[in-house]
């Protein structure tokens, strides 16, 4: 069935392969972003999604943004946590800036963007929410405490949230995805990656259109049956229970 999905960080990367993934699956996307409006408008005008601003880590802002979603588009029936970032530095080093920074846009953004959809999909009887995590909230990655902490916060979020809800026809997973081939990815030093590679298993990084099939499949009235889930996408790099 069609229906209304917000994903968050839509306009490039893994976001935007998820956005292109939903609408050709048949639903009405909207794609949410944070500042870089050039990126957005060229993902606007080439894909027909329909794109808006605002910061998943401000709690008024996603309640506004996602009421105007609601009112435009109709009630919000998939909600993809994906938006991240990154603020790397060894912990010994690390400001709060750079901690808060990325708890606040990766784990207080889950409270603030679902916040507001939770009770529609309750009183409607269904609801699908996929949450991005990462393959270094499993593992823990070094350089990476602020990150890893929030992408681990995101698993546990899930698994609650999943019990909370199943009897309401609203199912809660989460998928952790390995090295995809993102601007997030780009900006690590060529050397670093070279070595991160030489882990995966599959001999490649991954590309952001495997974790959007997924998504797009949990996102979907036959995943009915899957809540509480992690999903490991890594090539193999990381083999998870
Ligand atoms: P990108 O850096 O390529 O894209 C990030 C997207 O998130 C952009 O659309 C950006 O908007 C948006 N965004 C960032 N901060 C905010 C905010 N405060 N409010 C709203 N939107 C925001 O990231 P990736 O596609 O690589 O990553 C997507 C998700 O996947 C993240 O959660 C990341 O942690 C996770 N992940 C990525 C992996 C990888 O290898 N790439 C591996 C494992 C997990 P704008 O364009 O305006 O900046």
């Amino acid at each position: 069935m069609a229906r209304v999905a917000v994903v968050t960080g839509g306009t490039r990367g893994i976001g935007a392969a998820i956005a292109k993934t939903l609408k050709t699956a048949g639903h009405t996307v909207a794609a949410n972003y944070a500042g870089n409006d050039e990126a957005a408008q060229k993902f606007k005008a080439e894909t027909g999604i329909a794109v808006y601003k605002w910061d998943v880590g401000d709690p008024a802002a996603c309640a506004d943004g996602l009421g105007k979603v609601a009112s435009e588009l109709g009630p919000v029936d998939i909600l993809v946590n994906n938006a991240g970032i990154t603020r790397d530095g060894m912990f010994h080093r690390m400001t709060f800036e750079q901690w808060h920074a990325v708890i606040r846009t990766n784990l207080d953004s889950m409270f603030a963007m679902t916040r507001p959809v939770i009770e529609g999909m309750r009183e409607r009887g269904f609801g699908r929410i996929v949450n991005i995590s990462s393959i270094n909230g499993q593992k823990g990655q070094m350089g990476q405490t602020n990150y890893s902490a929030a992408k681990a916060g995101v698993i546990g979020f899930t698994k609650a949230l999943a019990q909370e809800n199943a009897a309401k026809g609203v199912t809660v997973n989460c998928v952790c995805p390995g090295y995809i081939d993102t601007d997030m990815v780009a900006a690590v030093p060529e050397d670093v990656l070279k070595k991160i590679i030489a882990g995966i298993p599959v001999g490649r990084l991954g590309r952001a259109e495997e974790i959007a099939e997924a998504v797009t499949y949990l996102a979907s009235d036959k995943a009915g049956f899957i809540t509480g889930s992690v999903l490991t996408i890594n090539g193999g790099q990381y083999i998870a229970n």
